[in-house]
């Protein structure tokens, strides 16, 4: 019932020139290994062996330091994996919900993507920006810092992540060193914007009525 390093679904090198194969493969294997070798070993023969972890997540004010670390950077990688594609890029299309829905709460697209990219150049440290869906199906962006998650009790906000950017300096420093804002600007061509929609539909139910 351990948690289980998913596998990229594509080949480290599928998303250059922007992000190289060197950074994805260390960051696959070893980062995101790391993590989920270490959440497991956190949670062994405890009540929460078995628990999905967005349940885990839910409460992790209540666990230890190392399953709130290690539970987010499963999660995390998880979700970052699968909202690029070698084919991605480019914007949502208008037939698209979450190209509705963020034309809405943003005015336009072009308005949302720099409100993200300022939220990610500006971020101090390391940790993620997150595009979110609260409950009353309003979108937000947001920050959080190490391996913390808009799913966590640990935020003043609820929300589900449905597009996350890690900014930690192991994402991008071989290839980018200090340049994180081109490393940011350069994420814009791999965003697998099928995977944002249906993770938006996924979260709102009433995405069908936009
Ligand atoms: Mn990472």
């Amino acid at each position: 019932m351990a948690f289980k390093l998913p596998e990229l679904p594509y080949a480290y090198d599928a998303l250059e020139p922007y992000i190289d194969a060197r950074t994805m493969e260390i960051h696959h294997t070893k980062h995101h290994g790391g993590y989920t070798a270490k959440l497991n070993a956190a949670i062994e023969g405890t009540e929460l062996e078995g628990k999905s972890i967005e349940e885990i997540l839910a409460n992790v004010s209540k666990y230890p330091a190392a399953v709130r670390n290690n539970g987010g950077g499963y999660y995390n990688h998880c979700l970052f994996w699968t909202i690029m594609s070698p084919d991605g890029g480019g914007e949502p299309s208008a037939q698209m919900n979450i190209r509705k829905a963020i034309e809405r709460d943003f005015g336009s697209f072009e308005n949302f993507k720099k409100e993200f990219s300022d939220a990610a150049a500006t971020l101090f440290g390391s940790g993620w920006t997150w595009l979110c869906v609260d409950k009353n199906d309003k979108l937000f962006i947001c920050n959080t810092p190490n391996q913390d998650n808009p799913l966590m009790d640990v935020n003043d906000y609820e929300g589900t992540p449905i597009l996350g950017l890690d900014v930690w300096e192991h994402a991008y420093y071989l290839h980018y060193q200090n340049r994180r804002p081109e490393y940011i600007a350069n994420f814009w061509n791999v965003v697998n914007w099928h995977e944002v929609t249906k993770r938006y539909n996924d979260a709102n139910p009433g995405a069908s009525n936009l």
